[in-house]
């Protein structure tokens, strides 16, 4: 069940089939880490089976007309992230640091503890990040106008519509995604155009938004987005070669995990939440001054976006989750890079156009003045 007041969500799958059968438009698709360990279920499928290069072709089958990645874009969160993780540690202020990347959490920490509203990042979360360099980025490559392109997210997540319906835009007025559906829509969509995922060949995601990292994907389980910031952070802050990438303390399905991590002599101490009745209970302690963190990952879903409010139903959850999050840490395990970092594509549109982390330009697409 959806923790984030969003149960009622808006089905935009009749306009998803109208942009892609309207032949001025370019429809791209992004799909989240946590799509891909849970659609199969929908055909038929094991809990936990992944069908990335399935899903890619069935997207393709379907008339998308790019077929990308939100796992690019988490990847891109972790730069940005990163960034303002080293430079709150260095200065010691403003801490600790809050993820960004759920909009039913960033909705709580609005409403129940706004005096503690500055310590979210403020970083734009992956699905509004992949679309934000879709329409600049890659339509400035592709010669696209970014008012003729619709960028989809499909999203195990309801809440992930409204925070695509906020005033996010960065590319004069339009907005970073057009329409974001869930995995059980999505699924819905493949029915009704006989696109059966379940024997679709494995195809790859199209270059250059489709290249990701083990970090990226590990967004979909609850204290994968602090491990991954994490592998980056070590290695930027210290310059050394992290060589066990894997922050076990930080995994698993406990509502609060904590760890503290030593980064060039300082002790890092950091938590993973996931539920909100958790978020409350630390925020509370740290108003209270009896809780002391640096760097805090809070996800409103307990166990995180494998379990969204979006996924397919089922029955035996504390199962079907597990599944889910073996399949994302099997995949990262697998991955040939595991550091958002050391993303090829990531690494690229630094060079050829947002500069460096943080730049004018990174700030203008990929972060917010203010998440209210
Ligand atoms: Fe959405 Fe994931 Fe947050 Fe749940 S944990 S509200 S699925 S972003």
């Amino acid at each position: 069940v959806c923790p984030t007041a969003a149960l009622t969500g808006v089905g935009y799958i009749s306009e998803v089939w109208d942009a892609l059968f309207n032949p001025k438009k370019k429809v791209v698709v992004q799909v989240a880490p946590a799509v891909r360990v849970a659609i199969g279920e929908e055909f038929g499928m094991q809990p936990g089976q992944i069908v990335t290069g399935k899903l890619a072709a069935a997207l393709r089958r379907i008339g998308f007309d790019g077929v990308f990645d939100t796992t690019f874009g988490a990847d891109l969160t972790v730069i940005e992230e990163g960034r303002e993780i080293m430079d709150r540690l260095k200065s010691g202020k403003n801490l600790p640091i809050l993820t960004s990347c759920c909009p039913g959490w960033i909705n709580f920490i609005n409403y129940h503890f706004p005096t503690l509203k500055y310590m979210p990042s403020t970083c734009k979360s992956p699905q509004q990040m992949t679309g934000a360099i879709a329409k600049n980025y890659y339509a400035k490559k592709m010669g696209i106008d970014p008012k003729d392109m619709v960028v989809v997210s499909v999203m195990p997540c309801i809440a992930k519509k409204y925070e695509a319906a906020l005033p996010y835009e960065s590319t004069h007025g339009i907005p970073d995604v057009d329409y974001s559906i869930t995995t059980r829509e999505l699924a819905k969509m493949l029915k009704e155009g006989s696109v059966d995922l379940k024997n679709m060949p494995e195809e790859t995601f199209d270059d250059p938004l489709g290249e990701s990292t083990g970090a990226g994907v590990i967004f979909g389980a609850t204290g994968g987005v602090l491990e991954a910031a994490l592998r980056t952070v070590y290695e930027k802050y210290t310059g050394k070669t992290l060589e066990d990438v894997n922050f076990m303390a930080v995994r698993g399905t406990q509502g609060i995990r904590e760890a503290s991590i030593q980064i060039n002599g300082r002790t890092v101490n950091v938590a993973a939440l996931s539920g909100l009745g958790n978020a409350r209970k630390v925020l509370e302690k740290i108003v209270k001054g009896e809780a002391h963190y640096d760097i805090i990952e809070i996800m409103a879903c307990p166990s995180g976006c494998v379990n969204g409010g979006g996924q397919p139903y089922c029955h035996d959850r504390d199962e079907v989750i597990e599944q889910r999050i073996r399949g994302l840490y099997h995949i990262d395990r697998n991955q040939a890079i595991r550091k958002s970092h050391e993303n090829p594509s990531i690494q690229k549109l630094y060079q050829e156009y947002l500069g460096e982390a943080g730049s004018h330009l990174a700030h203008e697409l990929l972060h917010v003045e203010s998440h209210n």
